[in-house]
């Protein structure tokens, strides 16, 4: 068999006809798997293991009919992609918002295979969702419209099967009424979600994790370079949950946190934000514009992201492509060193192109926010263990996790020039793991 990266995009394309967020996704990773394997590990071609990985092992949409407070009957579209499971049951999460669509939640849960691998637990790779908007919502329709979801999908996943979570638009709230309606169901207490409550079966840091072993990551990156954090301006994009756990710990760690955005506009804050500030944006809202009336050190800059600000470290964790080219030119001319994506896929194609070319340290999605799921792991093993593991010891597993990501994609993704390529080292040492998986269990 022959391997080709044309003709396989071409099949893929094919495949998966105006998916573009999917196939930017595939092209991505198999730019860096082709002629590494083709090189390297013939069998896997043999075995068509590239083709096999990129084709979801299952795909479920289903009606969601829910009952709004006019008592109007609404419909959504309801998802679950369980996109890979050869190294353990499908995990991901399951994102609430407008633009959901398939070909999102297939990108999704493709990167979601190989960042799985990369936390070295024993969890494959899935995501989920719905076109369902929170936003504007009240608390008893994103109740009705959670039970209702769950009510179909509750017979496609189990702790054994497929172990959804959070993501865009789902937060603990909506866990727990999906959790509730599960739980009803399956008469079953049983760890079928991660990001629970810490007193009925969630992980101490969970909330935490995505934000913090971004931060975790960071700091690799930095000591590898003999370079410290402390005093180094951030951009963070996002005000949402792994927006404000980045923000928070890089404070903590000495940075200078400078903005926060959300889709409306973007805070700039020339002191830095501090704890208490990072409450106060909290206690916002989504209207991030009342922020320079109690802090005038602050600015609010109405439909801008915080790309055009000049930063030594730039943390994208709002949502996919929200840095163009343009804006990655503007990041190296400011003098940015190093861009970590809490987001999926924050980066355009082209803008990780000119990451690349001015050589500044590149932090994938994959390998960076891999945090959350690492810890989402750990509850996972908690709840089958039945037993509750104090926040410090949490918090010190997600930091050696993060170490050991940091760690493999040196390994994979260093450069004759010395020049640490983290994608190219996420994508090889993500897949190999889940390859072996696959080839160790026959043609499936
Ligand atoms: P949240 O829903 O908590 O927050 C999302 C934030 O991003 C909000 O401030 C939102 O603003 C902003 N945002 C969303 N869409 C856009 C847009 N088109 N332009 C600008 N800002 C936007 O989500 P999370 O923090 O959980 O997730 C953020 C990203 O991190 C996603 O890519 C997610 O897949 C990824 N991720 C999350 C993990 C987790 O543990 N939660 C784990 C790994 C990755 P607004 O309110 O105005 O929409």
């Amino acid at each position: 068999m022959s391997l080709n990266f044309k003709n396989f995009i071409k099949l893929v394309e094919r495949r998966n006809p105006n998916e573009p967020e999917f196939l930017q996704a595939v092209t991505e990773v198999v730019e860096d798997l082709i002629p590494y394997i083709v090189e390297n590990r013939p069998d896997l071609v043999d075995l068509n293991i590239l083709g096999r990985i990129v084709e979801p092992e299952r795909m479920i949409t289903f009606r969601v009919a829910w009952m709004d407070d006019n008592n109007e009957v609404q419909v959504n579209r309801g998802y679950r992609v369980q996109m890979n499971s050869a190294i353990g049951p499908y995990k991901g999460g399951l994102r609430f918002a407008p633009d959901v669509n398939l070909s999102i939640l297939k990108f999704l849960a493709f990167e979601q295979v190989f960042k799985n691998s990369l936390t070295g637990l024993p969890i494959g790779g899935g995501k989920g969702g719905s076109d369902f908007d929170p936003k504007g919502k009240s608390d008893t329709e994103i109740m009705r419209f959670c039970q209702s979801f769950m009510t179909e999908l509750h017979r496609h996943i189990g702790p054994g099967t497929d172990v959804p979570a959070g993501d865009i638009g789902v937060g603990g709230r909506e866990v727990g009424y999906l959790f509730g309606q599960y739980k009803r169901l399956q008469n079953s207490f049983s760890g079928v979600m991660t990001g629970k409550g810490t007193q009925w079966g969630g992980s101490f840091i969970r909330p935490e994790a995505t934000g913090y072993g971004l931060l975790y990551f960071v700091q690799c990156i930095l000591d590898f370079n003999n370079e410290s954090i402390e005093n180094k301006t951030v951009t963070i994009s996002g005000a949402g949950n792994v927006a404000y756990y980045a923000a928070e710990k890089a404070i903590q760690l000495g940075a200078k946190v400078l903005t926060l955005s959300n889709s409306q506009g973007t805070i700039y804050d020339k002191e830095g934000l501090t704890f208490e500030k990072l409450q106060h944006i909290t206690s916002l809202g989504r209207n991030l514009s009342r922020y320079p009336k109690k802090y005038p050190s602050g600015s609010y800059h109405a439909k801008e992201t915080p790309w055009q600000f000049k930063c030594d470290i730039a943390l994208p964790c709002a949502t996919q492509n929200e840095i163009s080219e343009a804006d990655a030119k503007r990041l190296v001319k400011n003098g940015c060193k190093i861009v970590a994506e809490g987001a999926n896929m924050p980066s355009t194609a082209e803008a990780i192109r000119v990451y690349e070319q001015a050589k500044i340290h590149f932090g994938p999605g994959k390998a960076a926010n891999a945090g959350g799921v690492a810890v989402s792991g750990l509850e996972m093993s908690q709840n089958a263990i039945g037993q509750q593991w104090p926040h410090e010891k949490v918090d010190h597993r997600l930091k050696l996790i993060m170490e050991e990501i940091h760690k493999t994609c040196v390994r994979y993704g260093k450069e004759p020039n010395g020049y640490i390529n983290y994608l190219k080292g996420a994508n090889i040492g993500g897949f190999l793991k889940v390859a072996e998986a696959m080839k160790a269990q026959g043609v499936v």
